[in-house]
């Protein structure tokens, strides 16, 4: 079909220059090794941190759901589409939380999308980190309130737009718990410190702290004790629980408002039961088996020090995701696919998911990951990384 000829050009571009990207379907379960192109390899580019997308008891809580409620609603939440099972999770998440309140969203992405817009208006401020996630960016494009970036952690320039800002209804100001792609962690004391000092409130996305920091798993707010001190907790279901979905953690004001204003959970149907049963079964598993976040930092300790041991630039990560930082686009994906070849599926991230010159290799280990299996990876690193010079 005629039409799209325009796009077909740009692809076409990015075909000359390497970075047009493929879709890498696995033909296997999500887990530590997968099977691509009939061969089994390493994962390393998941976010199932603590390997639960097919914990035992969570596929039964599922199995439980379907045969009892069907696979599907039928309706958004707010018309005929909550279940039971619904509301009795997100109490269950806000008791996790330690919050008054929860609500899901179909996504983290959606999560984001629709909080700052249903909150906000014209007299209001979003104070925003540069390298927060796309969704929270989409969020802000979506909100009439003004808009300030700050440098990337720059706690100077976060109390310079809060000077700046005095004069507005409300501010907020709104980070990632863990970024995304460096894998550090916003300093949260600091910024609490300063959202008090000027009267603003926080909104903190913990994507990747969920099940990852903080007792059992709680995030970055527990991590740092800051309990009830940070106004909105986003969390995705999709990351470390496995399954798939986002939510706010916080107050019942904030719940109720949401239910009549938030678009993104107003007008998209809610959640199957199976993915309410799994996520639910993964907060049991959060409190009941800790030894999968042990194992999971035990292995971030291990492969973290390994990649930097063979001199590979890490960048400043804290966390399990750690970035193989290249530089270069076309090599970054060069490494990429050796490393597949090698029995590794590490995938690279390039512009304009980061900054131009800034491509990098994400490897994300999980709790599922052997010692043999992190072994082997380092050893496809550093043949991977000579052969390409980048070593
Ligand atoms: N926030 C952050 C920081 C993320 O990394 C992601 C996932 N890429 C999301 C939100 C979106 O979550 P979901 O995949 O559940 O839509």
């Amino acid at each position: 079909m005629k039409g799209f000829e325009y796009l077909q050009q740009e692809l076409d571009q990015m075909k000359e220059q390497g970075t047009f990207r493929r879709l890498v379907p696995l033909e296997s379960e999500q887990d530590a090794r997968v099977v691509i192109n009939g061969k089994e390899v390493i994962q390393l580019s998941s976010n199932n941190y603590l390997g639960l997308t097919n914990h035992p008891k969570m596929k039964q809580a599922a199995l439980e759901s379907v045969e009892k409620y069907g696979v599907g609603t039928g309706s958004v939440r707010t018309i005929a589409g909550t279940l039971s099972m619904h509301e009795e999770f997100e109490q269950k998440l806000a008791k996790f939380k330690h919050t008054e309140a929860c609500l899901v969203f179909q996504s983290g992405f959606s999560t984001n999308q629709g909080i700052l817009s249903a909150i906000l208006t014209d007299k209001d401020v979003v104070i925003s980190d540069e390298l927060n996630h796309a969704s929270i960016i989409d969020g802000i494009r979506l909100t009439k309130a003004a808009r300030r970036i700050y440098k990337h952690v720059d706690m100077e320039d976060l109390e310079a737009a809060l000077k700046e800002t005095q004069e507005y209804r409300k501010r907020i100001v709104v980070t990632d718990g863990v970024f995304s792609m460096d894998g550090n962690i916003a300093p949260l004391p600091k910024i609490v410190e300063l959202a008090e000092k000027y009267d603003a409130l926080v909104m903190v996305d913990d994507a990747h702290a969920s099940g990852v920091l903080g007792e059992n798993g709680r995030g970055t707010i527990d991590h740092f004790n800051l309990n009830g001190r940070v106004h909105i907790q986003v969390g995705t279901l999709s990351k470390a629980i496995g399954v798939l979905g986002g939510y706010i953690a916080s107050t019942e004001t904030l719940r109720n408002y949401l239910i009549h204003k938030g678009r993104p959970f107003l007008f998209s149907t809610s959640h199957p039961p199976a993915v309410i049963a799994a996520s639910s079964a993964a907060v049991d598993v959060l409190l009941d088996e800790p030894e999968h976040m042990e194992r999971l930092w035990e292995n971030t300790r291990f492969f973290k020090e390994g990649l930097q041991a063979l001199g590979f630039d890490t960048g400043i990560s804290e966390t399990p995701i750690t970035p193989v930082i290249v530089g270069d686009d076309a090599l970054t994906h060069k490494l990429s696919d050796r490393l597949l070849e090698l029995g590794v599926f590490a995938q690279g991230i390039a512009f304009p998911t980061v900054a131009k010159g800034k491509a990098r290799v994400r490897t994300i280990v999980t709790a599922k990951h052997t010692k043999e299996d992190l072994q082997a990876a380092l050893d496809a690193f550093e043949k991977a990384g000579k052969e390409l010079g980048i070593l």
